[in-house]
This record gives C-alpha cells, sequence and structure tokens, in this order.
C-alpha cells in the first residue's frame, strides 16, 4: 500500500516539508494503547504493507495543550525512526482534515479525538422500527462538526414496500441537503456497491448507527471471507470482538479503509448538551413570536410554535421531543455521568502508566541523545 492509498494527500505532504528535512518518516497512526501507538508507514520493498510500534515524543507530549491536542487514531505523524535499541519516535502530529471529538461529560471542557481524518461517515439505519429523524438530525450535526462527509444508508430494502423506503429516503434528504441518502438491502449485497463510490483510494470511512440496522453484515461484505466484524461491544471494557487482530483503522481490501473503535460505535450515545440544544434551534427561534416570554407552549395564548404546528410548517412530532428536551438532557446526564465513572477509572489508570513511560523515556533519551528537547 502506498501512502496515497492510506489517505497521504498535497494538504498532509505541504505540513509535512518542515519535518523531511529532518529526516523523519510520515506514518498513520492506526491503534492507540495506554503504551504506545501503532502506525502505518506505507509499504517496504516487498510492497507488504509496513507497521510499527512507536512512542510519543516528550515535545509531543508537552506541546500539547490538551488531550484534543494529542496524537488520535486517524492522526498523520512524523515519527523519527529507531534501531534495534531504540523507539521509533512521535516527533509531530500534522494537522487534521477532520476530527471526531468527544466532550468528556460534566463539568470538564476535556475533549477527546475518537478518530481524525475521516472522511465519510455512513450512518446505518431502516425505513422501519429505526427510522427516526430525530436521531438522524444529532447525527448530522456530529457529522457536520467533525467536517465527514454524511452518507445515510436506509438499509433493509427488501423488508418494506419500495414506495415507504424511498419516503423515507426523501424525508432524510430534506432533513440535511448535504448528506448523500441511498436506499440499500446489505444482506442481499445490495448496498455494496454504493458504498464502494465512496470508498476510493486514500478514503477513510466509518460506519455508525443502532444496533441490529445491519452494520456488521455491510461491513463484512466489504472486508470479505476472512474477517469477521461484529457490532456487538462489551459493556465493560467497551472493545468490539474481531477475529482478526484488533486494529482500529484497517485497509479494506479493494480499497479505502474503516475506522471502527467503540468511541466510533457510541456515537449515538455522546451527543452532548449543546448538539442537542442546537438541534432544535429552529424550534426555539420560533418562541420568540410568541406572546409570553415564558411561553410553555401549551394551553397559552397566541403561541407561536402551537401555531406553526397547527399551520403544517411544524411537525408536531417535532414539538413534542423539543417539549421534552429537558428531559432527554436530564437522561443525557445520568447517562454521561455512569461514563465518566467508568472513564475515570481508566483515564487514571491509563495516566500513571504513561506518566511512568514518559519518565523512563525522558531518562532513556537524555541518556542517549544529550538534548530531547529543540
Ligand atoms: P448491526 O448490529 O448493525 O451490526 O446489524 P447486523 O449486521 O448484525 O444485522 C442485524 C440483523 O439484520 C441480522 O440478522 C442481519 O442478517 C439482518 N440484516 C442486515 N441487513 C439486512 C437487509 O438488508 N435485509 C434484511 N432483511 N435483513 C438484514
Ligand atoms: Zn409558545
Amino acid at each position: 500500500m502506498t501512502l496515497a492509498e492510506l489517505g497521504w494527500s498535497k494538504f498532509f505532504a505541504e505540513a509535512f516539508v518542515p519535518y523531511e528535512a529532518k529526516g523523519w518518516v510520515p506514518a498513520r497512526l492506526i491503534r492507540e494503547t495506554p503504551i504506545n501507538f501503532s502506525a502505518f508507514l506505507g509499504e517496504d520493498e516487498e510492497g507488504e504493507l509496513e507497521e510499527i510500534d512507536c512512542v510519543l515524543g516528550g515535545k509531543v507530549w508537552h506541546d500539547a495543550a490538551n488531550d484534543a491536542d494529542l496524537p488520535a487514531v486517524g492522526d498523520w505523524v512524523a515519527v523519527e525512526l529507531g534501531d534495534e535499541n531504540t523507539d521509533h519516535v512521535i516527533r509531530a502530529r500534522l494537522p487534521r482534515r477532520s476530527c471526531f471529538s468527544r466532550k468528556m461529560p460534566g463539568k470538564t471542557v476535556e475533549e477527546q479525538v475518537i478518530g481524525a481524518n475521516v472522511d465519510v461517515v455512513a450512518v446505518v439505519t431502516d425505513s422501519g422500527p429505526d427510522h427516526n429523524p430525530r436521531r438522524m438530525e444529532r447525527y448530522f450535526a456530529l457529522i457536520g462538526r467533525s467536517g465527514a462527509k454524511a452518507v445515510v444508508l436506509v438499509n433493509k430494502a427488501d423488508l418494506f414496500p419500495k414506495a415507504h423506503n424511498e419516503a423515507c429516503a426523501a424525508e432524510l434528504r430534506e432533513l440535511c441537503p448535504e448528506a448523500d441518502v441511498h436506499v440499500t438491502s446489505a444482506l442481499g449485497g445490495k448496498g455494496l456497491g454504493v458504498l464502494k463510490k465512496y470508498l476510493k483510494k486514500g478514503v477513510t470511512m466509518c460506519v455508525v448507527g443502532s444496533s441490529g440496522v445491519g452494520k456488521s453484515t455491510l461491513v463484512n461484505q466489504l472486508y470479505g471471507e476472512e474477517w469477521q466484524w461484529t457490532s456487538e461491544v462489551n459493556e465493560v471494557t467497551g472493545k468490539g470482538r474481531h477475529t482478526t487482530v484488533s486494529r482500529e483503522l484497517v485497509p479494506l481490501p479493494k480499497g479505502g479503509m474503516l475506522i471502527d473503535n467503540p468511541g466510533m460505535r457510541e456515537i449515538q450515545m455522546w451527543t452532548d448538551e449543546q448538539t442537542l440544544r442546537e438541534s432544535f434551534a429552529d424550534v426555539e427561534a420560533r418562541s420568540a413570536g410568541c406572546r409570553f416570554a415564558d411561553c410553555k407552549h401549551g394551553n397559552d395564548k397566541d403561541c407561536a410554535i402551537r401555531a406553526a404546528v397547527a399551520a403544517g410548517t411544524l411537525d408536531l412530532q417535532r414539538l413534542e421531543s423539543f417539549l421534552n428536551l429537558d428531559d432527554e438532557i436530564e437522561q443525557l446526564r445520568h447517562l454521561a455521568k455512569k461514563r465518566q465513572i467508568t472513564v475515570e477509572r481508566w483515564a487514571k489508570r491509563n495516566s500513571r502508566v504513561k506518566a511512568r513511560n514518559l519518565n523512563d523515556r525522558i531518562q532513556l533519551e537524555e541518556d542517549e541523545r544529550g538534548e530531547w528537547r529543540d
């Protein structure tokens, strides 16, 4: 695989110029563990994809203003290659073209990157029980913010009348004109064709959506026989089960790459309060037309929002979800709190490991190289 097939482009090449002068090489991060990173270097002399383990350079660590600044899966980095006795060291992270991050729940403003440089996000849904424009709105808001392209697959088309599928697709297109919406039937192999259109050389995709909509079916088709992807996520470890090696950025046999990690899979869970509010901004704006500033949009006189529903310019269901906003936010906070407890426990452990490694590394680098701060 060439660098271009891994997603390398003019954008990254330009950012890389100063690092090239130092003799460092570009690599793309495919996995992060508590102690190091794995990265693709492009192909070796035999044309095999070369994979290395590397550690974070002290300067990158020190210069990072926060967690979101640190290299993450999908990032392009500049690596100083070591030899038999020294580690490969990440000396810099290149700028991102797109970035999926989650704001850590609670009062902190910590942001955590769950995937960098994702070009296409495929949201899988169906025109039956999973159909939910409100949820899709949130997906669209999150994808829009990341900088990736939104593609929606209205899957399981074989189970519903054609007109029904098309009406659902039309509704979603109206909801988000920037998104491409396709009707697919992953089980019958119709879906693969549509995705191939996006999975060009160097394109990175991720697949999200509720459980049971057909994500694994689709992804398994893309991988071919040798891979079994499963969307089950272990609640305790947060890890999905792959029967082959666990990598979070995986090149697909017929082109393109897939980013898949627990954070990506839970993308529907981490809609934050702000995104939730944003997705109702249009309804909120209408309330300016209500007669009373504290209008509850129930029985109050001259309510602009109810008037809009009566006039058919606002969907009743949408009004109901808007009225439930506080409940939803409350639920979100509850969920966030539960997650935070788990995350904190892991973070504490990881930072201890990282700190220990960093100390060892600084010592080692100082011993071997003299000065590591330039
Ligand atoms: P995931 O949880 O999103 O990964 O969903 P799966 O890929 O595991 O699919 C859930 C179930 O839906 C499985 O039994 C699939 O065989 C089935 N399924 C997936 N795609 C289709 C489809 O296009 N049509 C029909 N009828 N069933 C499908
Ligand atoms: Zn009102």
